[in-house]
């Protein structure tokens, strides 16, 4: 520090007797850090109950804001929350969060992220995970909100092999129904068979995949919740230790600055628009009534917070970082 000053007063010094401005800024140029120009780890560790909990940042995939984003509001109303939230306007970087669970007997992980195929933005789960001290192979559970692709395709690493060899994966029955079935996939619309792709390159070969149903526990201490609407079977799960509750939406409010303040608003990826809209109120309507935690799949990180009433619509407030441990 002391050497690094006198260098810097020497150089502008001598600098300063010839060259009045350039010396100038070499010296501040010397002295400061360079900028990273990218962004630290995306980790957030809380506490629920006797439970630890890890938000885990997969990065975020852009996506640009046209009159067909939101189904059943004007671009121009969009538009304008947007500009509230302080969001540009024309493209919307969603990110896209999973959450470790350690309940203290088992290590799970609550989706798995979109594995860097979606954009060159996403994919950053195992690099995120190990940042937070997690080997992939520790994981004993990984349990599955929906089939959308930004879920499940981190399941399997780039090379194709599973990304967790110890983890038992569990999926939503209903979504194994529909996303498998290859009459679904012969009707869907060319969009969405991809996805359908998705799947089965994703669960294909696994050769064990447990199927849950609504109300199900499918570790101690995390039950699914139905969801329905985002797609077939999407699932939330309520994370309970002790008197702890926390409820995760997965994607049934997708991104805050639109859909909890306008929960009657339908994404052009709610697959069933009116029940998932409705599915949208019932959750964040039981987690402002309960005063229970939130976590959720797109909002920003780390997507951990509350709901509360705000007249005729919902208002998402911010886990308090000193007060989640
Ligand atoms: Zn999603």
């Amino acid at each position: 520090m002391k050497l690094s000053r006198r260098r810097f007063i020497a150089r502008g010094a001598a600098a300063a007797s010839c060259l009045p401005l350039a010396p100038l800024t070499a010296s501040v140029v010397e002295a400061s850090a360079p900028a990273a120009g990218k962004q630290v780890p995306a980790v957030f560790r809380s506490r629920l109950g006797a439970f630890e909990l890890t938000a885990i940042g997969d990065g975020y995939w852009p996506r640009t804001v046209d009159a067909d984003f939101v189904r059943n509001a004007d671009l121009m109303e969009v538009q304008t929350a947007l500009r509230m939230a302080f969001l540009p306007i024309d493209v919307l970087h969603i990110p896209i969060t999973a959450l470790v669970v350690n309940t203290g007997g088992k290590l799970v992980l609550i989706d798995t992220g979109a594995g860097g195929r979606m954009a060159p933005t996403t994919g950053m789960l195992t690099e995120n995970l190990e940042a937070a001290g997690f080997d992939p192979r520790a994981v004993d559970a990984v349990v599955i909100s929906h089939f959308h692709p930004d879920h499940i395709l981190g399941l399997r690493n780039r090379d194709g092999a599973p990304a967790f060899p110890n983890a038992e994966v569990s999926v939503p029955a209903r979504e194994w129904a529909f996303w498998m079935d290859d009459g679904e996939m012969s009707r869907a619309p060319d969009g969405q068979r991809w996805a359908f792709q998705a799947a089965r390159k994703v669960f294909g070969s696994l050769r064990d995949v447990r199927r849950f149903e609504d109300k199900a526990e499918i570790v101690a201490g995390i039950t699914a919740v139905a969801a329905f609407g985002h797609s077939p079977g999407h699932m939330a799960f309520r994370i309970a230790s002790g008197t702890d509750q926390l409820l995760s939406l997965s994607d049934a409010a997708y991104h805050p600055a639109l859909f909890v303040r306008h929960p009657n608003w339908q994404i052009a990826s709610d697959m069933d628009g009116p029940m998932a809209a409705a599915t949208r109120a019932r959750l964040l309507d039981m987690a402002a009534g309960e005063r229970i935690r939130i976590a959720a799949s797109h909002f920003p990180f780390p997507a951990i917070g509350h709901i509360a009433r705000a007249r005729e619509r919902y208002r998402y407030v911010p886990l308090d970082r000193e007060r989640a441990m």
